[in-house]
Formats: structure tokens, C-alpha cells, sequence
């Protein structure tokens, strides 16, 4: 039910009237197109392929621990499942969950702008600032640039970090992404405090100094700041994931390395892993991909390692997504070994379960099997805090839980810095 009061007979004039429509908040409206009563279920899932199963049937998968997924459902799609014998526990209606998390409407809340309680999340313009920020206080350190433009024209904005900022020296370079998916916020506070970290610290820190030192460093906080901005407009939490490109891309199932090939994405445009039209039919996933193409110098790929940044579940997780198969063209079983070697050590320090991505369900045009595939980049998914959610509390965690839950992933972050030098 919507909680806006039925005062509008009492109201005297027709102004009036129009005033308290124009206030009424966005997010109480049930977003446009949305399938209805979307249900937030618990289903056991033991091996990858029966998990495969569930996130093939178009299911909005939010997060998999354990053997048991948790799943938006439509009704038909709650039906199918339990035909096919799965086992559902409802946890709660979705958009009812959502009301519930954002708190009370706001009369006035700004375009996009946290529910109160988490304002330290960082909406699209305050991690500008923050970024413009970063560069002005450490101009030696820190240099701010985009790679391009979202659907909706939001620059995505990339910046190095390293001595000598605005040389191109001969070191590893080394990329985060962040907020791929729009409803992962924490992912975004992460990328911010990498970028807090290695200038901030860079001082008084011989840890980061070292590696600043010795290496390129590149932050992208928000892949899809479209959808980010969407899914907090309001103040009012949509569980969004996509971009905002017609009814919306996932952008990690839009990348060009296998594209659509395995049963790893959908072809429905309503579906939450919607694979797009085409292989980086969706802007922001061209862009980036635009930038990674553009640090081939010489011949030779000068970006060596990468982590993208999910939430949640904490699991590291490693290529391929596409196939269940642990080598396959272009991986042999001693880069398999590496990989997995790699993840085992940045799992080691953060408490996460390492495991390569498939071993959770098949994904096929997701950034990691893009960035081995095409440029034989050390590329890892990070699935953030929490490790189980029963709903949307996976998403949309207390604000208190950013400064532990970023500075949880600096040792893990290092060991990659490292291991981009072939350490
Ligand atoms: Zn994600």
C-alpha cells in the first residue's frame, strides 16, 4: 500500500493539490514496467549446474553462500522452479523489503540521495567530488580523467594513482572496478577507499609508498553511475541492478569475450542478466573496454592485473565463468594454477572463499573472462560483505559496516599489486 494520505479533498485549491502530487516520493510508486509481486526466495542449490539452473530460469540471483541461493522471483517464475523440483522458501515480498530498508518516505528527498541512516554513502556527486578531491590535495599522486560517457552522459571517471602521475613509466598497471552492478553500493565506498589509501597514506605508510612507487594504479568507482543513481533516486531503495539502457544491460554479462554463449545470461530484455543486443552494446562496459584496449603500448598489454568488485557473498572468485571446464583455450591448467594460487592468498587475508567462478554458476560476457580472454589480465571478482543475507540486507548494509568492510580487502589488494609485477 502506498502511505501517501488521502488529504487531497480537504486541500482547498487546485495548486495546492498539484504541490502535494509534485511531492509525493518517486520510489512509492512501483517502478515503471516492474513485474509484480516479486517474491525474495531461499533455494537450496548443491552443484554448480543445478545453480545454473536457477539463474538461467531468469531469477534475479542477489546472492549464493553455501549451497542456497537467494532469488528475486516473479510468481511464474516461483512456479517453474518448484516444477523443476527446487525447493523454495519465501523470505518476503521484494518491493515490500525495499519500502521497509529505505524507512519512511521523505517529502523533499533530493534526486538521488541515500535513505537516511546512510548518508555516507557516496552519491554520484559526492564521489566526484571526492575524487577531484583526492586530485587536488596529492596533484603528484593523483590524476583524474574519464573513459567516457554513460547512456544517460555521466563521465565515468578513472584515476591513476602512482609517482610521477602524469608520466607513463615502465611499471605494472593495475585496475578496480567498481559498482559494475547499480544496487552494490558498498562496492563503490570500496574503490573510494582505495583511492583514499594509496594517497592519503602515501606519506607515512612504506606499504604504500612502495607500491605507489612501483606501480600504476587505476580506480574506476562507478562503472554504471546511471544505474546507481537510479536505484537510490528519492532516497527510496529500488534493488536495481542493471544500467538504464532501455529497460536496462547487465553489463557483466555484456562484454565481448564468449558473449551470450553458454546459457550464462539472458535474451530477454526484462530478465536481470539481460546480455544486451550485442557484445558492449551498453556504453559504459565500451568505454572501459575502450581504456583497457588503449594500454596496449608497443604491442604489449601494460595493465596486468584487475579486481572488480561485487557485493555479495565474500567469495574471490576467477576465470572462466563460461565453462565449468578449469582449462580451456587460452587457459592452461599452469595459468589455472596461478590463478587460482593468487586467489587462494587474497582469500587467505580476507577471510573470503576462494573458488574459481563457474564452481558457483555459468556466466558467460562478464568482465573477468573478457580481461583473461582478450588481454591475459589477471583479472579476479571480489564478492563483497556480507557472507549470507536472508534479503536485501546483502545489498544495502548499515553505513557503520564501510570503513571495516573496505579496509578488510588492503592486504588482499597488495597481494595483487605484487603479483602484478609476476611476483
Ligand atoms: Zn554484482
Amino acid at each position: 500500500m502506498f502511505r501517501r494520505p488521502r488529504v487531497f479533498g480537504a486541500l482547498a485549491g487546485a495548486g495546492v493539490i498539484l504541490l502535494a502530487l509534485l511531492a509525493a516520493p518517486a520510489g512509492a510508486q512501483p517502478s515503471a514496467g516492474a513485474p509484480p509481486d516479486r517474491g525474495v526466495y531461499t533455494v537450496p542449490a548443491g552443484n554448480a549446474a543445478a545453480r545454473t539452473a536457477v539463474a538461467g530460469s531468469g531469477v534475479d540471483v542477489l546472492g549464493t553462500r553455501d549451497g542456497t541461493m537467494t532469488v528475486v522471483a516473479t510468481p511464474a517464475q516461483a512456479r517453474s522452479l518448484r516444477a523443476q523440483g527446487f525447493r523454495l522458501g519465501q523470505v518476503g515480498d521484494f518491493d515490500a523489503m525495499l519500502a521497509e530498508r529505505s524507512g519512511p518516505p521523505r517529502a523533499a528527498a533530493a534526486a538521488a540521495e541515500f535513505p537516511p541512516g546512510d548518508e555516507a554513502y557516496h552519491t554520484y556527486a559526492e564521489m566526484t567530488e571526492a575524487l577531484r578531491a583526492a586530485q587536488r590535495a596529492y596533484p603528484g599522486l593523483a590524476r583524474l580523467s574519464s573513459v567516457g560517457r554513460s547512456y544517460e552522459g555521466r563521465e565515468l571517471y578513472l584515476i591513476k594513482i602512482s609517482d610521477n602521475v602524469d608520466r607513463d613509466e615502465a611499471e605494472p598497471e593495475v585496475l578496480f572496478t567498481c559498482n559494475q552492478h547499480a544496487r552494490e553500493h558498498l562496492t563503490t565506498e570500496m574503490c573510494l577507499h582505495l583511492v583514499q589509501r594509496f594517497t592519503a597514506r602515501y606519506a607515512t605508510d612504506a606499504t604504500v609508498r612502495q607500491l605507489v612507487d612501483s606501480r600504476e594504479i587505476y580506480v574506476l568507482p562507478q562503472v554504471n553511475p546511471d544505474g546507481s543513481e537510479y536505484d537510490i533516486a528519492g532516497g527510496r531503495y529500488k534493488g536495481w541492478r542493471k544500467n538504464r539502457q532501455g529497460s536496462g544491460t547487465d553489463p557483466n554479462r555484456n562484454w565481448d569475450y564468449r558473449w551470450g554463449c553458454c546459457g550464462g545470461s539472458s535474451g530477454n530484455p526484462r530478465s536481470d542478466t539481460y546480455r544486451g543486443t550485442a557484445p558492449f552494446s551498453a556504453p559504459e562496459t565500451r568505454a572501459v573496454a575502450n581504456f583497457v584496449n588503449s594500454r596496449v603500448v608497443g604491442g604489449s598489454q601494460q595493465i596486468t592485473a584487475h579486481i572488480d568488485f561485487h557485493t555479495y557473498s565474500e567469495l574471490v572468485l576467477w576465470p572462466y565463468g563460461y565453462t565449468y571446464a578449469d582449462t580451456a583455450p587460452g587457459m592452461n591448467a599452469e595459468q589455472a594454477r596461478r590463478f587460482a594460487d593468487i586467489g587462494r592468498r587474497m582469500a587467505a587475508t580476507n577471510g573470503y572463499t576462494p573458488q574459481q567462478s563457474s564452481d558457483l554458476y555459468i556466466t558467460d560476457g562478464s568482465v573477468n573472462d573478457w580481461m583473461w580472454g582478450v588481454h591475459g589480465i589477471l583479472s579476479y571478482t571480489f564478492e563483497m560483505y556480507p557472507r549470507t543475507s536472508s534479503g536485501l540486507s546483502g545489498f544495502y548494509p548499515p553505513a557503520s559496516v564501510i570503513p571495516r568492510e573496505t579496509a578488510r580487502n588492503d592486504a588482499a589488494v597488495d597481494v595483487l599489486l605484487r603479483a602484478a609485477g609476476g611476483a
